[in-house]
């Protein structure tokens, strides 16, 4: 098969949402799961990575040595049953699509992340987690059933009942086992399409994490937004805003009648890319200074839309970070060493002057039985960096330092600059999941940048490959 023959086929540069690093990239867009299953089999590169809507930060879905699927056009819902809220659909649906659909119906996810704009694919392949994780699990746990178009080009079906190591090796597991065309994914019922929320200023960091050990059993929905460049006595000063679905009750008598309307605000976006210099430390310290104050305690009930995915809002907003991009990271910190690894996080943070304007601090619950899922028992901190070069590089290894130090873990959905020995360190399941890669797919046929960087593929003994 030649590659120009395959309708759709296209070499353009290619970034994730963080527009670091950028590869130019080999990109097939097939029409139908035939199609799909040929480019599988006979597409002449010699690897392939599965991409949604390229909202991972770094280099998960690129794949400049090989190929790039991008499957947004399976974007269909099949069947819905209402008596259980269970939908099936294609992968490359958006979580947008399902709510615009489903939420006026009284419908929403259990588990969504801090953007609708991902595919349901691309957010299985991640295990993302929600501002609800310690109740509700991460998106494996309301994903019933997908089918998996392996190496070989055979479809599989996997569940946590049927094929379940594959399964549990697929979620999380980044695109590597193969590439997901449909799945059953678990909604939930919402009286409204309201969120009761509450906002509460927090001067300390110990303050935060007592408020935060408060609040798990009252609310679904906790996160605090942390100014990144107060230190000393201000180390972690937060604004903790939680939240619950609200009921017709919450609603004020003349909303009842409508309280599953879907509002969406539809604001401009950032019509071109920054200079480097806008994101600099003065600005981010004067931008977090102005959340503080914006943002005094209070209660108030706001549509999901603004609640869940505030970002949306504003179309294109990683330009606002300059043409080098911007660097995610998240980490994850057990519950046992979690109040002094996010101590000697946002310590260094401070002390390194690079500061992040968004700085999101968690709880975790439980670990899912994904392999490769990130989320562990603990609290995780998200933090964003403008790319202003080297020096940021080397700040988030110390950052991953001090991670690896307390027991905890690194994003792969965020990451675009970890060491392979990190990342080996962090994953202790990384070995299991490369034996059944190996039996899945033995000549590595779905690979990315990212898996390269860790060593998530290439190097496997088939005679100790995680047995
Ligand atoms: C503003 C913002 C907020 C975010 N908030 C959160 C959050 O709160 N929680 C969280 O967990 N994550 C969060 N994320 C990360 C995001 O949810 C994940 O990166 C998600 O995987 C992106 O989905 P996508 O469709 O864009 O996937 P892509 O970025 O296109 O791909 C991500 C990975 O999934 C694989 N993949 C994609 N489609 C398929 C498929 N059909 N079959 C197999 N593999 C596939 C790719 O190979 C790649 O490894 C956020 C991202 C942004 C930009």
């Amino acid at each position: 098969m030649a590659r120009d023959s395959v309708p759709g086929f296209v070499r353009r540069a290619v970034s994730g949402w963080g527009n670091y690093p950028v590869e130019m990239c080999d990109v097939y867009r097939p029409e139908h799961v035939e199609e799909l299953r040929r480019l599988v089999t006979s597409a002449p590169q010699a690897t392939l990575t599965p991409r949604g809507c390229g909202r991972s930060y770094g280099d998960a879905a690129l794949n400049a040595e090989g190929a790039v699927v991008q499957s947004d056009r399976f974007d269909r819902m099949t069947s819905f049953d209402e008596a259980t809220g269970i939908l099936r659909c294609q992968a490359a649906i958006t979580l947008a699509d399902i709510i615009e659909f489903f939420l006026p119906r009284g419908f929403f996810f259990p588990v969504t992340p801090g953007t609708k704009r991902v595919s349901l694919g691309g957010a299985i392949a991640s295990d993302v987690h929600g501002k609800n994780h310690h109740r509700s699990g991460s998106m494996s746990a309301s994903v019933k059933r997908f089918t998996l178009i392996i190496a070989s080009g055979e479809s599989i079906v996997c569940s946590p009942e049927h094929n379940a190591e594959v399964f549990w090796a697929t979620v999380g597991g980044m695109g590597l086992t193969g590439l997901i065309v449909d799945a059953d994914i678990q909604l939930r019922p919402v009286e409204t399409a309201f969120m009761s929320v509450e906002y509460e200023r927090i001067a300390h960091i110990d303050r935060l994490l007592e408020r935060i050990a408060e609040s798990d059993d009252a609310y679904d929905y906790a996160v605090a937004w942390v100014d990144s460049m107060a230190s000393g006595g201000s180390l972690g000063r937060s604004v903790l805003i939680r939240a619950n679905h609200a009921t017709r009750e919450d609603l004020p008598a003349r909303q009842r009648d409508d309280a599953l309307a879907f509002r969406q605000k539809r604001r401009p976006g950032v019509p071109f890319t920054f200079p480097n210099s806008t994101m600099n430390a003065l600005s981010l310290k004067a931008l977090n200074s102005i959340y503080y104050a914006a943002h005094p305690t209070k209660r108030t009930l706001a549509p999901c839309d603004a609640f869940f995915y505030p970002l949306d809002g504003i179309a294109n907003w990683n330009r606002g970070y300059g043409s080098q991009g911007v660097l995610q990271y998240q980490c994850v910190i057990p519950e046992a060493t979690a109040r002094e690894g996010m101590i000697a996080l946002l310590e260094s943070i401070a002390a390194s002057k690079i500061g992040s304007f968004l700085t999101v601090l968690k709880s975790l619950g439980p670990e899912s039985a994904g392999l490769l899922s990130f989320p562990m028992q603990g609290k995780t901190l998200a933090l964003d960096f403008p790319n202003a070069g080297p020096e940021v590089i080397e700040a988030l290894h110390r950052l991953d330092a001090i991670v690896l130090d307390h027991g905890g873990r690194v994003y792969l959905a965020k990451d675009a600059c970890m060491t392979a020995a990190s990342f080996e360190a962090m994953y202790p399941r990384l070995p299991e999941f490369k034996r059944i890669k190996l039996e899945l797919d033995p000549k590595g046929r779905f690979s990315s940048s990212q898996a390269r960087r860790l060593g998530l593929v290439g190097d496997i003994d088939p005679e100790s490959g995680g047995r």
